[in-house]
């Protein structure tokens, strides 16, 4: 059984044997300190501590990294199952594990031949190093395929000062992926994704990160001065790794997430169905139908994920059928649906439980899991996404079959 070594001082020096292939277990036990952890995180919106030192004491953090250069080789969809089980346990701990998984999957496609980005990546699988993303900037930043602020170069050396407006865990975070303009004199969309780690750049706050959900995410907002190397920019334009890697990673992962807390609210939405019947002699309570409704919207956004995920794995190494049209309107689709069948999915499990569902201090409560469901259609802003979408709709051809 081969190794994975743990020796980030800062996290942990213990060697833990590789558990290859039995993600199930590992994110389960994650999932189960992620859940006695969740009201605490979400009250006092705090980082995740306890969840992320497991998911490090499991080995989970570096699981995409090629076998070769340390990591376990593992699928998006090994990815997804995860977002999926922990999300159910604590929607920020989910998505915290999404984001940084994002991220890997940004960079790892594209570090070969770069010495720099090699070694960061073996780092991400030996010392378990958590990522962080810096994609939102400025005050009219949220379009991810602009950048303002340039690297600025000095022989082999580069600089970039950003205002940061939003890093989900910033603080706690082991290294940021940032989009950033090429140069000086590039336009905003010709950009180019840049890896940093903590030693190589200063955040300065400059917005807090007190919302309504996904409290435990801590995405707030800072000055990042950031310092490296030219290998510290990944050589594939920004451009194409939004198409092949940022977008169906995140539309899937963070879909995951969105899907675990609505699974979790259908849970306590059945636990509620029952406790109530238990209580009026077996009579069907009047919210069964509500659950009904939730658990179908559930199946079909479960369903929606699983086709987009098998599809991303079946054109993964064809960079043009990842870039073409039907696949991007596909997948991005994707992610309008997953985020809205989520939000109704919570909704109808809050109703199926009543006023249990809405107190916040009942076992049935559903209000954590609606809080952070309602960030799914604002992260990447559905609206924004559906605008960009509308000539692709257009020019793409419906499909002539079902069955495919
Ligand atoms: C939990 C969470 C964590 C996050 N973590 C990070 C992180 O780690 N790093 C990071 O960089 N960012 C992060 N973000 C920011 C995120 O990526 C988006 O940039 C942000 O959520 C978009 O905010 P917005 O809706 O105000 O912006 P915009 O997309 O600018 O939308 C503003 C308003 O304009 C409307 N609008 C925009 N475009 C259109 C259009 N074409 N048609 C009609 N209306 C439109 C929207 O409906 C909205 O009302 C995070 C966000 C959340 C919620």
């Amino acid at each position: 059984m081969s190794m994975i070594t743990s020796t980030n001082a800062a996290h942990s020096a213990a060697t833990i044997p590789s558990r290859s292939g039995d993600f199930t277990a590992r994110a389960e036990a994650v999932a189960k300190v992620a859940a006695a952890a969740a009201t605490s995180v979400d009250r006092d919106s705090r980082f995740p501590t306890e969840a992320f030192d497991e998911i490090r004491r499991q080995g989970l953090l570096g699981i995409l990294v090629p076998e070769a250069l340390g990591g376990e080789g593992a699928s998006p969809s090994d990815v997804i199952d995860i977002c999926y089980r922990i999300a159910q346990s604590c929607g920020s701990t989910g998505l915290i594990y999404a984001m940084h998984q994002v991220k890997a999957a940004c960079i790892l496609p594209y570090a070969d031949g770069n010495p720099t980005l090699e070694a960061i990546v073996r780092r991400l699988a030996k010392d378990q190093l958590l990522l962080a993303s810096s994609t939102t900037e400025g005050l009219a930043g949220a379009n991810i395929r602009e950048s303002e602020a340039p690297i600025e170069y000095a022989g082999d050396q580069i600089s970039l000062v950003r205002k940061a407006t939003c890093i989900s865990y910033g603080l706690e975070a082991d290294g940021i992926v940032t989009t950033a303009r090429r140069s000086e004199n590039s336009a905003p969309s010709d950009q180019v994704l840049a890896v940093f780690l903590k030693s190589s750049y200063t955040l300065d706050p400059s917005h807090s990160w007190d919302t309504l959900g996904m409290r435990g995410t801590r995405s707030e907002g800072f000055m990042l001065r950031a310092k490296g190397v030219v290998g510290n920019i990944v050589a594939t334009p920004y451009e194409k790794i939004h198409l092949r890697s940022m977008v169906p990673s995140a539309h899937l992962f963070w879909g995951a997430v969105w899907a675990g807390i609505a699974a979790s609210a259908v849970a306590r939405g059945q636990a509620f169905i029952r406790s109530a019947s238990r209580h009026s002699n077996g009579k069907v309570p009047p919210g069964a139908a509500h659950l009904t409704s939730a658990a179908a919207s559930l199946h079909t956004l479960l369903g929606l994920l699983a086709r987009a995920a098998r599809k991303y794995e079946l054109a993964i190494d064809d960079a043009d059928a990842l870039q073409s049209l039907e696949f991007q309107t596909m997948i991005t689709l994707t992610k309008i649906e997953a985020s809205e069948l989520a939000l109704a999915t919570v909704l109808r499990a809050m109703r199926a439980c009543g006023l249990a569902g809405y107190r916040n201090d009942s076992e049935f409560s559903i209000a954590r899991h609606l809080r952070d469901v309602l960030s799914s259609p604002i992260m990447i802003n559905n609206d924004r996404v559906l605008g960009n979408l509308g000539g692709p709709t257009l020019m793409t051809p419906l499909p002539r079959t079902i069955m495919r």
